[in-house]
């Protein structure tokens, strides 16, 4: 439902929007399925129960969009934060942030100095860094940051969407340098002159995109790629691919996002593949929650079915 999906991606970047959401209990509410809280302490209370099922989590303190150099430093402080914690609580976790979050809007040198501490204090902690992808006005910015961080830590990784044209070339490049790179469809409104309009082309590229990473049994050291997707259809076609070639488990991973798919990930937990759960919290869910409302049609006749309740 393409018209939905544009309806409620507007939404999310609507201040009236915003506004009317955060005063409506029914959402407030249902944003407890997909946000594991508003604190650290109630996120890494989710991650302790996802490790002790067998499985692996990335922590997101959910923000974007800033545009002042002092709540860039105070998100920077939080993702400090999320690596005393992981290291304190001997979680098998990493982080994942955004990097218009680190300041990306202000200056690419501002989002490198925030990135560049937690990339430092995650490599103490031995963990890692994922520098997410958001919509294609920050794509080539992302991918010059996430380079240059990459030359000095090989603990950071990136994310690639599959509804770009310009993700195949984005793809080689990447893999080229040993890249950790974490394959999603993309979760934002762009427009035809950059991005696949017809969704059946999104998932057909998503397929094309990963055999890159996957296909050469000489990969150059480091090269990992994350297939991050609730695709039933994709994920079988992963498994078939990994039977046939023999894929090592150290050269992918299963990611799905918290409260999506739950029953998808403990069956390929059980099964016996590598399965990371993303746990984003904080304040600033709004942005996030209607991506994930934009999604399924089906998220939000269950949200107005309980306003009636
Ligand atoms: C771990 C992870 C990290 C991500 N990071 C980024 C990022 O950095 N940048 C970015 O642009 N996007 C990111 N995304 C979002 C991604 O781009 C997609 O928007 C999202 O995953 C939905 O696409 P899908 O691959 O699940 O396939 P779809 O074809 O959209 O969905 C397949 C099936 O999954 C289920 N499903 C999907 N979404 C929902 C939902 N919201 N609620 C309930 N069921 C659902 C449904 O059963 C659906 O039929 C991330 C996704 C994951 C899993």
């Amino acid at each position: 439902m393409p018209i939905f999906r544009d309806l409620f991606l507007a939404l999310s970047t609507n201040a009236a929007a915003h506004k009317f959401v955060l005063g409506f209990p029914p959402a407030r509410a249902m944003t407890r399925r997909f946000v594991a809280g508003e604190t650290l302490e109630g996120a890494i209370a989710v991650v302790k129960r996802v490790n002790a099922d067998g499985m692996l989590a990335t922590l997101d303190f959910l923000g974007e969009a800033v545009t002042n150099e002092q709540a860039s430093r105070g998100a920077r402080d939080e993702y400090l934060r999320i690596l005393d914690a992981i290291e304190t609580n001997q979680l098998n976790a990493y982080a994942s942030l955004k990097p218009t979050q680190m300041g990306l809007v202000i200056s690419s040198d501002l989002a490198f100095e925030n990135i560049s501490a937690i990339a430092a204090r995650a490599s103490q902690v031995g963990t890692t860094v994922r520098v997410e992808m958001e919509d294609s006005p920050f794509t080539q910015a992302t991918i010059d940051l996430f380079k240059k961080l990459r030359a000095e830590f090989s603990n950071v990784g990136t994310v690639i969407q599959s509804c770009l044209f310009r993700s195949e070339a984005d793809m080689q490049d990447l893999y080229a340098l040993g890249a950790m790179v974490r394959l999603v469809k993309g979760a934002y409104k762009e427009p035809p002159t950059v991005a696949f309009p017809q969704k059946k082309d999104v998932d057909a590229n998503y397929l094309k995109l990963a055999e890159i990473f996957l296909c050469d049994e000489n990969a150059p050291p480091g090269t990992k790629l994350a297939l991050a997707t609730h695709d039933a259809k994709i994920i079988d076609w992963a498994k078939n691919f990994f039977k046939e070639h023999n894929t090592a488990r150290e050269r992918y991973e299963f990611q799905m996002l918290y409260g999506i798919r739950s029953d998808l990930q403990k069956q390929l937990n059980a099964e016996g593949y590598p399965m990371r759960v993303y746990v984003p919290y904080g304040g600033q869910w709004y942005p996030y929650f209607m991506r994930r409302l934009a999604e399924r049609p089906a998220n939000v006749f269950f949200l107005i079915s309980n306003l009636f309740k």
